[in-house]
């Protein structure tokens, strides 16, 4: 059965796991295309942020220092198995400690209890994606004007753009392209 591109596009709206979504807003948070640095405005840092479970009216200068980091660390691990890149990832995180809780009956929660919560929580939400054999879904667009990182739900694991309308058109790539250019 040949499926079409918008089919295709339609189906990976749906069955993105959480950490996917959070994941993907990091990435997204760096300057690309006509976007400026997210992180580079401290209220809408606090958006990215806040998607890894921070709870605070602010985040730190330090706490940015470090999500700018694993961000940096996450950019060259995406579509791309790097061993080098994988390593600095890991030590951009070496500061979160994690313990098994058996407290709860039935159940086993993991906990951090050393580290910035918000690093904490971006390496469980890349473990989590790692762990699940979903981490490749997470690409960057192919248009590489755009570049836009997303996560690929479709079956088929072949989706190629961010979005089919806008990036998976020529027509449309052109008028991205002149857009930019302005
Ligand atoms: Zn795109």
């Amino acid at each position: 059965v040949l499926v079409s591109e918008q089919d295709v596009e339609k189906e990976a709206e749906d069955g993105v796991p959480a950490p996917a979504t959070a994941v993907v807003a990091l990435l997204n948070s760096r300057r690309h295309s006509v976007r400026p640095d997210v992180l580079d405005d401290p209220q809408t840092a606090l958006d990215v942020v806040r998607r890894f479970g921070h709870t605070g009216d602010s985040v730190s200068a330090e706490q940015l220092r470090k999500v700018r980091a694993l961000r940096s660390g996450l950019l060259a691990v995406v579509g791309a198995d790097e061993p080098d890149g994988w390593a600095a990832f890991t030590e951009s995180t070496s500061e979160v400690a994690l313990r098994q809780d058996f407290s709860a009956p039935g159940r086993v929660d993991l906990r951090q209890v050393a580290g910035d919560p918000v690093v904490g929580r971006i390496a469980l939400d890349v473990a989590e994606l790692v762990t699940a054999g979903t981490w490749a879904r997470v690409r960057l667009c192919a248009n590489e004007v755009c570049a836009t990182a997303f996560y690929d739900a479709t079956r088929s694991r072949t989706r190629r753009w961010h979005s089919y309308e806008i990036c998976g058109n020529r027509t449309n790539v052109r008028a991205f392209r002149s857009r930019r250019r302005e």
